[in-house]
């Protein structure tokens, strides 16, 4: 058999791989990759949604270092929403409702754009290993491709077993068959794997439902894009319809829980508590009057609904009933069942932060296959594993992002560093610098780092160099306009009555100034678009915050030798996530720093770990 070489090689074609063999392929690596079906590439295997809060940061990120999941997003979407909108902008979540074919086919349009990127149809059996590491990888059909590095995303399918109700069907996603070489491949290297699961919802035909029966909720009149580069709208903007389970709905769930597959004990791994099953909510939350479900269009030209809200491994004819019982719903046909998907994924901690593994040199992991949920947590993994794996196949230098300069850098050092015992999936609360970590300022935190390395293409690097010289611009003239406070009185701007001089950037910190009032006395910043009014605006507001974010983190540093005294009582804190509580009392950390390698520890927690420490220490101080 004949053996084609490669740079890299990248195994699988969903999230983590289309990212990971675009970012191989724009460092220069002849690139090939390897998945099941070319059909495949790109496929939403759940919700047809890209981003949200933590996640639209993450897409945001991954579109700063000139990744694909952005622009693919905005190609895709039929209806954008920023959430969390009434809030300030470090915790909005740009997300878009995706039509799926679109989505797929410009995702495999833009893997086809690379002249040194090449898509092999076929399993991959196997790793080849020389001394040094990686040799090449073995697929199904004999062949052999040899290369520099491997980039392994397999997602759902190593070991994959899907359940719905009692029934058991060996498969990566529904009606796509599972893997196995590569378990034991990683098996016999070495590598600690273990067993997750996740859910998905039964899908709708759109045509059976009663539309006249549900509410509705709309796109924003003004979208915000994943993609820096992006700047229309591509795609006629939908609504999704808005229903509700019902005591009934509750009634049969809990009657049947003993047939899901989730209640029943056929399943081993641990599944997502940020994305629980509908059997989880009735079983937690069952007394509430009802759980909303969102009925998202898969698509323009889709009679396929998504009802988000309603994932289960119930039997499918327990699915339909419960189904019935909802507003809208009643004469629903089910085109698919919802069912629930256990597969193996390996520990974390068994890789470095270039995301390579710490066993195999030139052995990389991506995506879900490291124990992560979600098409963006893949999708940033992929790239920063593509772009390492190029460097390594090149010889060059690795690369890889800190806390402080991106959610990516968050995620990655949660991974490696505290392991997993569920789907991690991305939040803001996760990151001790989501105030400068803005999805706004994704592109001026990391554009910077794709052009000074070499992976921004042309187009990409003029466009942010036109924006930043707007952007300094903008902050030069907001620096150059200084007013006492006598002086701002006079002009309707009101500030603390302090003698201290202050300039049109300072004023903006005040929540009662905005920008509109800065354009109405200064309308000289009106020569600026609405973009960096904006960028403006919010980066005054947040400069106060940032500093003061900055001291908290230094200060948190300080505290990591801090003893947690024995009496403190974990149980009775308050502020602290019941999750959080349970995970502190049973690992029992003894100081500040074993608590932060606790996974799922948020900052906040920690603060408030270091204030009843440091209460408790000072009474066991005072004399009696
Ligand atoms: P995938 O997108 O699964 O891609 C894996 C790729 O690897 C596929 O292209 C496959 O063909 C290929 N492949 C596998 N084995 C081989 C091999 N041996 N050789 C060659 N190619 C191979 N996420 C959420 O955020 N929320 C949810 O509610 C949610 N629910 C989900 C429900 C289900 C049923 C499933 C299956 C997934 C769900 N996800 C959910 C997860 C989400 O789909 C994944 O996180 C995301 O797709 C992971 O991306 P990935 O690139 O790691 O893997």
């Amino acid at each position: 058999m004949s053996s084609r070489k490669f740079d890299v090689v990248v195994i699988g074609g969903g999230h983590a791989g289309c990212e990971a063999a675009q970012a191989a392929a724009r460092c220069g690596a002849s690139t090939a990759l390897v998945t099941l079906n070319r059909s495949g590439i790109g496929v939403m295997s759940c919700n047809p949604a890209i981003g949200g809060i933590g996640k639209g940061q993450l897409v945001r990120e991954i579109d700063a270092l000139d990744g694909l999941m952005g622009r693919v997003a905005d190609e895709a979407a039929i209806q954008y929403r920023l959430l969390n909108r009434r809030k300030g902008p470090a915790v909005r979540g740009p997300r878009s409702q995706a039509d799926r074919a679109i989505y797929r086919n410009a995702m495999l349009d833009a893997i086809s754009a690379h002249d040194t990127l090449t898509v092999i149809e076929g399993e991959v059996v196997d790793i080849e290993r020389t001394v040094e590491g990686v040799g090449a990888v073995l697929l199904e059909s004999g062949e052999s491709i040899r290369c520099g590095a491997i980039v392994l995303t397999t997602g759902t399918f190593l070991g994959g077993l899907i359940h719905i109700g009692d029934k058991k069907i060996p498969a990566g996603r529904i009606d796509e068959a599972p893997t196995y070489g590569l378990s034991a491949t990683l098996r016999n290297a070495g590598f600690a794997l273990g067993r997750l699961k996740t859910g998905t919802p039964p899908r709708i035909d759109g045509r059976t439902v009663d539309w006249g029966a549900v509410s509705y909720q709309g796109a924003d009149e003004e979208p915000e894009f994943f993609s820096f580069l992006t700047r229309s709208v591509r795609n006629r903007q939908i609504e999704c319809g808005v229903t509700r389970t019902t005591a009934k709905t509750h009634e049969i769930i809990r009657e049947n829980l003993q047939k899901s597959a989730m209640y029943s004990g056929a399943i081993d791994g641990t599944g997502p508590r940020y994305c629980p099953s509908i059997e989880d909510k009735i079983a937690k939350f069952g007394d509430r009057d009802g759980h909303q479900i969102f009925l998202e269009p898969e698509g323009l030209d889709d009679t396929t609904i998504y009802p988000n809200g309603i994932s289960t491994s119930l039997p499918e004819a327990v699915q339909l009933d419960f189904v019935h019982t909802i507003p809208g719903l009643e004469k629903a046909e089910i085109i698919k069942a919802g069912y629930a998907i256990e597969y193996d994924y390996v520990d974390p901690r068994e890789l470095r932060h270039t995301l390579e593994t710490r066993r195999i040199a030139g052995l990389f992991l991506a995506g879900q296959i490291n124990g992560t949920t979600g098409y963006e947590e893949a999708a940033a993994q992929g790239l920063v594993a593509g772009l390492n794996a190029a460097r390594k196949a090149g010889g060059s230098k690795s690369f890889h992002f800190g806390r402080g300069d991106a959610y990516i850098g968050v995620m990655i050092d949660d991974l490696v560093s505290r392991g997993v015992t569920e789907p991690y999936r991305m939040f803001t609360s996760r990151s001790e610098f989501r105030l400068s970590l803005r999805a706004d300022n994704a592109d001026r935190r990391l554009t910077p780092l794709a052009i000074a390395n070499g992976f921004a293409s042309g187009r990409r690097q003029a466009a942010y160099e036109a924006k930043r010289k707007d952007f300094e611009r903008i902050i030069g003239l907001a620096n150059s306009i200084v007013l006492s406070p006598d002086e701002a009185s006079h002009m309707g701007l009101e500030v603390n009555r302090d003698g201290i001089r202050r300039s049109v950037f300072d004023l903006l910190a005040y929540p009662t100034i905005s920008i509109d009032d800065i354009v109405r006395i200064w309308p000289e910043f009106n020569d600026f678009g609405p973009g960096p009014l904006t960028d403006l605006e919010t980066e005054a507001r947040y400069a106060n915050y940032v500093e003061r974010q900055r001291a908290d983190i230094a200060a948190v540093k300080r505290e990591e030798a801090r003893n947690i005294p024995e009496l403190l009582d974990i149980s009775s804190l308050p502020g602290l996530s019941n999750e959080l509580k349970q995970k502190l009392v049973s690992a029992r950390p003894t100081t500040i720093a074993q608590a932060q390698m606790i996974e799922g520890m948020t900052p906040a927690a920690i603060g408030i770990l270091i204030a009843y420490s440091r209460k408790l220490e000072s009474e066991a101080r005072k004399p009696s």
